[in-house]
């Protein structure tokens, strides 16, 4: 899927509660992220948090895919867009994420926001958004996020960094039902 497909494509929303809806949807940014909500359920099959990013090229090649690992690994900065821009940002050029887009389950956390601007990627299509996750995190401080949206860290980026979401919303929350404890 040539870059010219998704370049400027936007959702419309509907007008009476400003989500997009999956009709919406572009069919590719759909197939891509059913492939993080996939990622999503392997972290958790695997123990970690509920996490999966998928960055596409711009000519449509599957770049890297990458999942929450921070229990297998300790590492609390282990979060799927970040792993995923980790091991990508050294094998490609500045040119090549510019033209990406990162596919990810949920909202990107602030570190998660900050990874993707400095790696130069300039489009983000995530599923279940930050404030409907916590319901899912609950009250638990371990649990709990920092509550700044990422569009509040890509609104302070020199360049523009287009975000699509929240989408699929009832797809991106399932890997969460029953996960976060209470
Ligand atoms: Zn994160």
């Amino acid at each position: 899927m040539a870059r010219s497909v998704l370049q400027g494509y936007r959702l419309k929303t509907n007008a009476m509660t400003a989500q997009p809806t999956p009709s919406d949807l572009h069919p590719v940014d759909a197939e891509y992220m059913r492939q993080a909500n996939r990622w999503a359920m392997t972290a958790r099959v695997r123990g970690n948090r509920p996490f999966g990013a998928v960055v596409v090229s711009g000519t449509g090649e599957v770049l890297m895919e990458a999942y929450c690992n921070t229990t297998e690994t300790g590492d609390c900065t282990g979060h799927a867009e970040t792993n995923a821009v980790r091991q990508l940002s050294p094998k490609v050029s500045r040119e090549v994420l510019a033209r990406s887009t990162l596919y990810s389950s949920a909202e990107p956390c602030v570190m998660c926001a900050g990874a993707i601007f400095w790696s130069g990627i300039r489009r983000v299509v995530f599923g279940i958004d930050a404030v409907s996750l916590r319901v899912f995190r609950g009250e638990l401080s371990e649990q709990r996020d920092a509550e700044l949206s990422c569009r509040d860290v890509f609104a302070a980026s020199p360049h523009e960094i287009e975000c699509i979401g929240p989408v699929m919303r009832e797809e991106s929350s399932a890997p969460h039902i029953g996960f976060w404890k209470t």
